[in-house]
């Protein structure tokens, strides 16, 4: 099946200089004989109007509400059910139940226009997802405050880590990678009164020393920006994401959620 894909994808540099950062591990799962595929994990951004001050970078980061309107309304006519991240992770530790064909959004970097175009937009459909947050950016402009954070979680929403200041984990010395990774969890756990128990990379970058202070630091799992659907025997630390891409058509976007490899191939690397 060929979808209207009549460019590659234009990815934010913060993707590109993950995917440069990292082993070739691109290809997509479904394309990968004896590979059980099981869930696609997408990830987001952005949900906004473009500003024409938008550069290549920020427009890549974007999705557009109207279009993320139209996404959400596509998984609940098409038989998707929204779960937690920690959901997904609780099931593939513990054989949790989860609803038919499960989906997980996820948010990185708190960015305000969530809590109006995502969060609200979520709740009218009771919907869920997951967001991972910067301690180290909230009650800063352009970011969520705490309550607001507060108020994402106490209506179901799924709170977690993504580092305090988002650096490149890749480039700090192994203390300071300590730092970011291990008090990004201890100040959420202080406000949101419960473990945080999922780390997303920032810029999808890691190396051995940043998935060891990953573990150490007492996560159970970690979400890269590799592209592809979360298999049963993938490592916890490494999971994939799909990118969702302002440019998707709602075919498109469809064909992600199926790990059609024509659409799911399209690796960032
Ligand atoms: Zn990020």
């Amino acid at each position: 099946m060929v979808f209207p894909l009549n460019r590659r994808w234009v990815l934010p540099a913060t993707v590109m200089l993950s995917a440069a950062l990292l082993p070739a591990r691109g290809q997509a799962r479904a394309t990968r004989p004896g590979v059980s595929i099981f869930a696609p994990v997408l990830i987001y951004h952005h949900v906004k109007l473009l500003k024409p001050t938008d550069n290549a970078i920020e427009r890549g980061l974007t999705v557009l509400p109207a279009q993320f309107d139209a996404q959400l309304d596509h998984l609940r006519t098409h038989g998707y059910s929204t779960v937690t991240a920690i959901a997904l992770i609780a099931h593939l530790l513990k054989s949790t139940k989860l609803p038919p064909n499960p989906v997980v959004l996820t948010f990185d970097d708190g960015y305000t226009d969530v809590y109006v175009d995502v969060y609200q937009q979520l709740r009218r459909r009771h919907m869920v997802a997951t967001f991972f947050i910067v301690p180290g950016f909230l009650n800063t402009p352009r970011y969520l405050t705490w309550s607001q954070v507060t108020d994402m979680e106490h209506h179901g929403m799924d709170i977690e880590a993504h580092s305090m200041s988002h650096p490149d984990l890749t480039t700090l010395r192994p203390e300071a990678v300590w730092q970011e990774v291990t008090r990004s969890r201890q100040v959420l756990m202080a406000r949101l009164h419960h473990p945080i128990d999922i780390f997303a990379y920032p810029y999808g970058a890691y190396n051995t020393a940043v998935l060891r202070a990953v573990s150490r630091a007492g996560f159970q799992a970690a979400l890269t920006t590799h592209q592809g659907w979360v298999a049963r025997s993938d490592q916890l630390l490494t999971l994939p994401r799909v990118y969702i891409d302002i440019d998707d058509t709602l075919a498109v976007f469809a064909g992600r959620l199926r790990a059609v490899p024509a659409v799911l191939a399209q690796d960032p690397t």
